[in-house]
This record gives structure tokens, C-alpha cells and sequence, in this order.
């Protein structure tokens, strides 16, 4: 199966509906530093919670400037909801410095200037590529690494290794909607414990389905309709 065509049947099975909490902020906001600081507030976070959190936050501090003065125990009190929020604060509040000092405000819009930030790896720096810029990148969370691993897509072990192989596969106009098409097929469809592979497009394609997980899981789900019938 072509990847491109995994991407489609991807979005059809979603129904068009939710969305990221990066798109959400990128569509609310439009603004890559938002997308920086709402990228370090979803680590460990469910998206709703993300939002929420960012749009406090930025309802009060707007800009990089604003955020580098700011006080740290006022910061972590508007994300608190967040996972880590004590220190999500202080990275915050240090990647606002690094970038008034360093780079005039701006955030900067490569990959190497990304990774320069203080708490900035990869797949944050990718993430604002992606939806604070629109520059092509395939930033890889746990959905994306995944899925692309259930598939049969990559056999990787880690989230790098899966970057690697998916820019390889995937043509480079597609990059920049595999990390939101995956992410939303993760939360719905193929989730991390018990995907709901009865209700998945791609049975006729996935290894993990193919090699009887997925299959035992649709069996138990047939068990549980058949129980509560
Ligand atoms: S068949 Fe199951 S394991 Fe495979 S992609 Fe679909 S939901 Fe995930």
C-alpha cells in the first residue's frame, strides 16, 4: 500500500472531526512561539489540558519578552493542570530568555537553531517547523512511532530512527501532515492499549494485525459485544 494512501485512509477513518492541541494553538494564536511553548507543555499531557494551559498563559504573557520578565511562580499557577508545570515554567521562562537574548524575539525557523534552545529536542523543534511555520518535517512522538512501527511501515527502536525511515518513505509535500494524522488515529483508533482494530482501514496492510495482535484484540471485542448482547 502506498504511504500516501495509509495517510488518506488514515484521515478518512477519523471522520474529519477534534484536532491536535498544536493545531488548536497554531489556529488560535498563529504564532510559532506559542507552538514552541505549547509543544513543551504536551509533554505528558493530554491535549485538552494543553490548550487550556497555553491559552492562560498566553492570555496573560504574549510575547517571548513578556514571558523572559515573567515571574516563575505566576507562570507554573496559569499552566498548573499541565504534567510538570514547576519545571515546565522554568523552561519556559529560559527558552523566552535564550530567544530575546540571542535571536532578537524571533524563534528561529531551522532545525539547528531550534535544537540550541535550552529544552528543545528534536521532536519539539520539529513540531514548530511543522505547525508553527509550515516547513516540512515529520516530527515523531509516541503515536507517530507507533503506529509506523505497527504497520510494518519501519521496524525502528526509536523515535529517530523512525524520523529517518518516514522521510524516506513519505514524499516530502505529505511530511507535514503525518505527525497530526497519526497523533489523531493514535488517540482514536490505533490507541496504545487495545488499538481498535475492528474499526481500523488498514487490517489488509498492518503487521501487527496481520501477526495476530491486533486480531486477538478484535476477538476480544467480539466477545465483549456477544456479552453485553
Ligand atoms: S489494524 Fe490495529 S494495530 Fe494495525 S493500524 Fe489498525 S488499529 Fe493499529
Amino acid at each position: 500500500m502506498d504511504p500516501v494512501e495509509i495517510l488518506r485512509a488514515m484521515k478518512a477513518s477519523l471522520g474529519g472531526g477534534g484536532e491536535t492541541a498544536l493545531s488548536a494553538v497554531e489556529g488560535k494564536l498563529k504564532d510559532p512561539f506559542a507552538v514552541l511553548v505549547a509543544t513543551v507543555l504536551s509533554h505528558r499531557t493530554r491535549d485538552e489540558r494543553t490548550s487550556e494551559a497555553a491559552m492562560r498563559l498566553f492570555g496573560r504573557f504574549r510575547t517571548p519578552q513578556e514571558l523572559a520578565a515573567a515571574d516563575e511562580s505566576e507562570v507554573a499557577g496559569l499552566i498548573r493542570g499541565v504534567g510538570f508545570y514547576r519545571n515546565k515554567a522554568r523552561a519556559i521562562i529560559n527558552i523566552a530568555k535564550e530567544i530575546t537574548t540571542k535571536h532578537g524575539g524571533e524563534v528561529p525557523r531551522d532545525l539547528e537553531g531550534l535544537l540550541e534552545l535550552p529544552s528543545v529536542g528534536r521532536k519539539t523543534a520539529n513540531c514548530v517547523l511543522v505547525y508553527g511555520f509550515g516547513l516540512e518535517a515529520i516530527p515523531v512522538d509516541t503515536h507517530v512511532h507507533r503506529i509506523a512501527n505497527r504497520l510494518g511501515l519501519v521496524a525502528t527502536r526509536t523515535p529517530g530512527e523512525t524520523e529517518s525511515r518516514l522521510m524516506e518513505i513519505f514524499p516530502r509535500n505529505a511530511w507535514t501532515e503525518v505527525n497530526d494524522t497519526f497523533v489523531m488515529f493514535g488517540k482514536k483508533i490505533c490507541k496504545p492499549i487495545g488499538p481498535r482494530c475492528w474499526s481500523c482501514p488498514l487490517t489488509g496492510f498492518c503487521m501487527y494485525y496481520k501477526t495476530g495482535s491486533g486480531r486477538r484484540t478484535q476477538g476480544e471485542r467480539e466477545r465483549e459485544v456477544k456479552r453485553k448482547s
